[in-house]
């Protein structure tokens, strides 16, 4: 099926439920790769209308819910550094450290502002000489490259009180790292708004690899079943390939643009992941060029190893090996008014999302 305008017409989703539910037969685990897409499925129900045929996992694509425990204490140290103002977007503010979070450090006297951009916190950055203004850099390629243009924006001005602490993650190592795992997925429907950046063809060398079906997907509804749709024809016609089912958006080689601005101030580095440990090439450095306004130097902070919340399972949620409600703790000591881990922080967290739409979820399947 072709989309342009029909990817929000209700009758071609009933088509698409119609083909999904007559053509699956083999038993799949498809995993979403994208907190987005795990919000839009849940909002939208489309697990409620899937046959029992199909299983989706929601994988490593809440940015929040990724960032290690080691560095959400490296945040926590940040907050507590004399004279530092630290900008963060909302979601990182309530997500626990070993001893604390951002919001209780702010609420015993730490200086953390909730921005919506980079664009605040150069603001901030400018409006408050006197002090250090560190933005808590946390996100895939999506967001990556904004934070780029902001520590370039910042080296031209002069603006030397700005600096980032670059927790940032990339998404193609995550997914061999997944494929090196125990971990039974049967196709990956991969991220819209990361293959706007990276581009379609980013994935070729993990299809060539593992020729795992593949499946670039929207968020609307008819965007998702269809991806669904082709991930199912796949497996059943036992003709794996890589599909770019978002072309209104996707193409193959990305936003260069973007791509160049994020490689000319990060660089490629080993990061740990939450759930997945230490994943080669999967982080982004701030090279020498920039160094003045990275926070690891300026302030000599480096993650630590931490281990995850006590009794939270987010690790192996992340990487779909248990769904939230197989989490002893899902809706008795965790709720997203006291949430023990980030996947019920977030808003794109999996907990978060299962807490939400699925009062009923215990037992239920993935
Ligand atoms: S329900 Fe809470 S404790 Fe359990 S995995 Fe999710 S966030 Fe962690």
């Amino acid at each position: 099926m072709r989309f342009s305008e029909e990817y929000r017409d209700p009758k071609i989703a009933r088509q698409l439920i119609g083909r999904i539910l007559a053509e699956s037969r083999t038993p799949v685990r498809l995993m979403e790769v994208c907190g987005t897409h795990t919000m839009a499925i849940f909002r939208s129900g489309i697990r409620s209308v899937l046959p029992e045929t199909i299983s989706l996992l929601s994988g490593p694509g809440c940015p929040v819910c990724v960032t290690d425990p080691g560095e959400i204490d490296a945040f926590i140290e940040i907050a507590r550094t004399e004279g530092v103002i630290t900008a963060t977007f909302g979601d990182l503010v309530r997500v626990p450290g070993s001893v604390s979070s951002l919001a209780q450090e702010r609420a015993a006297g730490a200086d953390i502002r909730v921005v919506y951009s980079t664009v605040d916190a150069l603001e901030l950055a400018r409006r408050h000489p006197e002090r250090r203004v560190v933005f808590l850099g946390v996100g895939f390629e999506t967001t990556a490259p904004t934070v780029a243009a902001s520590i370039a924006a910042a080296r031209d001005e002069g603006l030397d009180n700005y600096s980032v602490f670059s927790a940032h993650k990339r998404v193609l190592p995550a997914l061999f790292a997944l494929m090196s795992m125990d971990i039974r997925i049967d196709g990956f429907l991969l991220p819209g708004h990361v293959s706007l950046v990276i581009g379609a063809e980013a994935y070729r060398p993990l299809f060539d690899r593992h020729r795992i079906p593949c499946v670039i997907a929207g968020f609307e509804p008819g965007d998702i079943l269809d991806g669904i749709h082709r991930l199912v024809g796949q497996i059943e016609g036992r003709r794996p390939d890589l599909v770019n089912a978002y072309p209104r958006a996707v193409s193959d080689q990305g936003n260069p643009r973007a791509r160049a601005l994020m490689d000319a101030v990060f660089s490629p580095e080993d990061a740990r992941w939450r759930g997945m440990g230490r994943i080669p090439r999967s982080g982004m450095a701030i090279r020498e060029a920039f160094q003045d306004h990275d926070a690891r130097r300026v302030l000599g902070i480096v993650p630590r190893d931490v281990p995850e919340p006590k009794g939270c399972d987010c690790g192996e949620v992340i990487v779909g090996r248990k769904t939230p409600p197989e989490c002893p703790l899902f809706r008795r000591a965790c709720s997203p008014a006291h949430p023990v881990g980030p996947c019920m922080v977030s808003s794109e967290g999996t907990c978060a999302a299962y807490y939400r739409y699925h009062p009923a979820s215990v037992g239920e399947r993935a």
